[in-house]
């Protein structure tokens, strides 16, 4: 079956109608511009002063992009005279392609991103050599992803800390079942690989060797799991929760149990747009901020996730939503319930400062990580390079003249593009300031 076909086969239903347009490589996003509800017309006197009024966006429905609907949904952008018109991408692929194409050709003037896509695109590094400059604006959200077992692996009782858990448990696998154990992930080389990766390495189990990584798309996960395609899947909310919830698997472990308020996803649009619309570039970012408090307002949650559960969005039962909005997860083989706001999914504040604000330090970290791996040989192979690349795309600038156009208080705006030393769930220690001895530390790596 090509690609086109096996994906309607597994997605099947409602989802296959508003993919279908967008599911071919290359092919533009359906155009679905966003009549707001009633309360959610564009500011026109905000609209008189920017370059541009509208702007279109890519995204992916798992909870990172929450901040864009929520944008849309409850007239956030329109109140700074922008209309952002947000499109379903059927994969990570499509995106990249679209966004290749801009606007101009049918496509999207960029949208959410997994690290280090924005950047790799900007080198041509995963767009066939074609360099198409980007502009990381904002992160998204930080946690809110997790690492799924499959029910036929309940018995491995895999966890975050898989040394204390399972010990021996993919060697067993292999020897039992004749083949690898198979992980999953939405996009290659990009968050969802490096959390398994660094999750499966970090407790000395090399995702090179022991076990076999491939790549699902995020709407194929629950099917694909209880087809036996993949035995863990590593992926953004509602997706792990989903998979524990219909009890096609559990939560073997939550990104925030690796990485305590770790980076997630970006908004990130192409630096052609953004030079030609600077206006309209703070506009959207200050749409987008004003998104992401609100998301953090535990009052809003429930409203939140019936907004994104609607048919238009995301499709998925909004009870799900909810409980994944509020850091309520079963957690592990035996499926213990626990509720911890703060290791749920943050889009405003945390203890480890403001989640929108694209720190330098955690944008880097993606590309000194693909270093690690080898992923982009001839693009990253130093930590020079990684720097210069970075420096390059993240526009903190931008996100800091819209912070202070809105008035944020002192508190809220990063002093450094720093955010400092990061602690990981095996002790390892990644110091910004020196991203070389991270690397040295790391006993596993490509
Ligand atoms: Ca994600």
């Amino acid at each position: 079956m090509n690609k086109r076909r096996r994906f309607l086969a597994l997605v099947g239903g409602a989802l296959a109608s508003s993919f279908v347009l967008t599911g071919c490589l290359g092919n533009p996003p359906s155009s679905s511009s966003n009549p707001g509800p009633a309360g959610t017309t564009l500011n026109t006197q905000a609209s008189a002063k920017l370059e541009t009024t509208t702007i279109s966006l890519g995204f992916v429905p798992i909870l990172e992009a929450a901040p864009l609907v929520v944008g849309v949904e409850k007239g956030f952008f329109a109140k700074h005279g922008l209309d952002v018109k947000l499109s379903k991408q059927a994969s990570w692929s499509a995106a990249r392609d679209n966004v290749v194409l801009g606007t101009a050709g049918g496509g999207i003037d960029g949208g959410q991103w997994q690290l280090p896509m924005p950047q790799m695109i900007s080198e041509g590094a995963i767009t066939n050599g074609k360099k198409v400059p980007m502009a990381i604006l904002a992160m998204l959200m930080s946690q809110g992803n997790g690492i799924a077992a499959s029910n036929s692996v309940r018995d491995g009782n895999l966890s975050v800390d898989l040394k204390k858990s399972s010990p021996g448990f993919f060697q067993a696998f292999s020897k039992k079942e004749g083949r690898k154990f198979r992980a999953a992930y939405t996009f290659p080389k990009a968050n969802q690989d490096m959390w398994i990766r660094y999750w499966l390495a970090g407790n000395g189990v090399n995702p090179n060797k022991d076990v076999e990584l491939l790549t699902v798309p995020a709407p194929e996960t629950l099917q694909g799991m209880k087809n036996g395609t993949m035995e863990a899947f590593s992926t953004g909310d509602p997706w792990p929760s989903r998979i524990a919830k219909d009890n096609v698997g559990y939560l073997a472990a939550t990104t925030a149990q690796i990485w305590k308020v770790h980076p997630e996803e970006y908004l990130a649009v192409r630096a052609d747009w953004v030079d030609k619309n600077p206006k309209a570039t703070i506009a959207l970012l200050k749409g987008l901020m004003e998104a992401q408090m609100w998301l953090d307002k535990p009052e809003n949650k429930a409203e939140a996730a019936t907004i994104l559960s609607s048919r238009k969005w995301y499709n998925v039962p909004q009870p799900v939503l909810e409980q994944a909005l509020k850091g309520q997860y079963t957690i592990g083989a035996k499926g213990t319930p626990e509720t911890n706001p703060a290791m749920g999914p943050l889009y405003w504040s945390s203890d480890r400062g403001v989640i929108s604000y694209p720190y330098k330090s955690l944008t880097l970290w993606f590309l000194v990580e693909s270093l690690r791996w080898k992923f982009y040989p001839g693009v990253v192979d130093t930590i020079q390079q990684a720097e210069a690349i970075n420096d390059k795309v993240v526009r903190d600038d931008l996100w800091l003249q819209a912070a202070r156009e809105l008035g944020l208080p002192a508190k809220e705006i990063p002093a450094s593009p720093s955010r400092g030393k990061e602690v990981f769930f095996d002790g390892t220690v990644y110091d910004p300031s020196n991203p070389q001895a991270y690397l040295n530390s790391l006993k596993i790596k490509g």
